[in-house]
């Protein structure tokens, strides 16, 4: 079986990694959102190609969803006691090892889709080690584009109205000044990495995993020729709101600063009929209907890797009644 899954960082790495216990033996294409990126110290970073690369290569700390287990700070307290900034965004040493190759190669001319290879044959190429780390043997992480699109926020505050990376109204202020747009700058430019296309194209089912709909999925699905390849396809979503709430994250921010309501209903409508066929809601949000989308109900917190691969395989039986 071919599968696409469209991804942000910490809801679809969890997701892919119960799909690769779900579907050992499946073929797995994931388009990685790069929206997020972003060149601190000189250092090209990409967070969310970064996550999925490391929570399925085993190498993710655990607790916080993002950056290496096991890491050290050396790096970064030598960046502050030089009072070099941004100290906003947390770099460890093992970290910064990934991006320093990042860089090296895409300065050597390499496009972001030939390094984020290069750095996955460290991590994906290999079978189930059995502890815990399933392997990512059989998945392939494309960057959306090679293009640089990047995630603005206009924010209106005290300072005025100004637009900001996206990290720095995540991380630096919490998403907590309110979002009056945002903005995927040079995504109407960017065309779609190599083997993007064809992967969609050659896809049985494509799915959504809980990624932020506006800035993960939703900017992927801004790169022309992407939404259209895939709603030719058959679709199924993993619904990011349980309850009425984002389980992690500050999702609702974004969904407000483009008006959709924060619930499993209104993200499945947003991505409306077109795109989705079936939309999974966690039995809290039993009840839940969108407009000529199927809807269906299981507990969806991803607690542990048995849970994550429980969701997934409900995804793809819901794919297959629908194909
Ligand atoms: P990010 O780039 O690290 O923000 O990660 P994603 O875009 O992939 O996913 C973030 C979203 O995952 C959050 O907005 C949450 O709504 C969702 N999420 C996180 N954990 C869970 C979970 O256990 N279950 C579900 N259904 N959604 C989750
Ligand atoms: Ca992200």
């Amino acid at each position: 079986m071919r599968i696409v899954v469209l991804a942000g960082g910490i809801g679809g790495a969890r997701f892919l990694r119960g799909l690769l216990r779900a579907a050992p033996d499946a073929d797995i294409a994931v388009i990685g959102n790069t929206g997020d990126d972003i060149t601190l110290f000189g250092l090209r970073v990409c967070p969310d190609l970064d996550t999925v690369m490391y929570t399925l290569g085993g190498g993710i700390n655990e607790e916080q969803g993002w950056g290496r287990a096991n890491e050290t700070f050396s790096v970064r307290e030598e960046l502050a006691a030089y009072d070099v900034r941004p100290q906003w965004f947390t770099l460890g040493d093992r970290d910064f090892a990934t991006h320093i190759v990042r860089t090296q190669m895409l300065d050597a001319g390499y496009p972001l889709s030939a390094v984020t290879e290069a750095l996955c044959a460290r991590w994906l190429d290999r079978p189930d080690d059995g502890r815990g780390g399933p392997g990512g043997a059989g998945v392939r992480l494309l960057p959306m584009t090679d293009d640089r699109v990047e995630t603005h926020v206009i924010v209106d505050d005290d300072a005025g109205r100004r637009a900001i990376h996206f990290q720095e109204w995540w991380v630096r202020l919490h998403a907590q000044v309110p979002a009056v747009e945002i903005v995927a700058v040079g995504a109407e430019d960017a065309k779609p990495a190599p083997g993007v296309l064809d992967a969609i194209e050659s896809a049985d089912v494509v799915l959504f995993p809980p990624s932020n709909p506006v800035v993960s999925i939703g900017t992927i699905l801004q790169v022309p020729g992407i939404r259209p390849a895939i709603e030719g396809k058959t679709v199924v979503g993993v619904s990011p709101i349980i309850g009425g709430a984002p389980v992690r994250g500050m999702a609702d921010a974004c969904l407000a600063a483009i008006g959709v309501r924060t619930t499993a209903g209104a993200v499945a409508e947003h991505y409306g009929r077109r795109l989705l066929d079936g939309w999974l809601v966690d039995e809290i949000d039993a009840g839940t209907t969108a407009e000529g989308i199927e809807v269906r109900i299981r507990p969806l917190y991803m607690r542990d890797v048995d849970s994550a691969a429980a969701i997934a395989r409900a995804a793809l039986e819901l794919a297959t009644e629908l194909t």
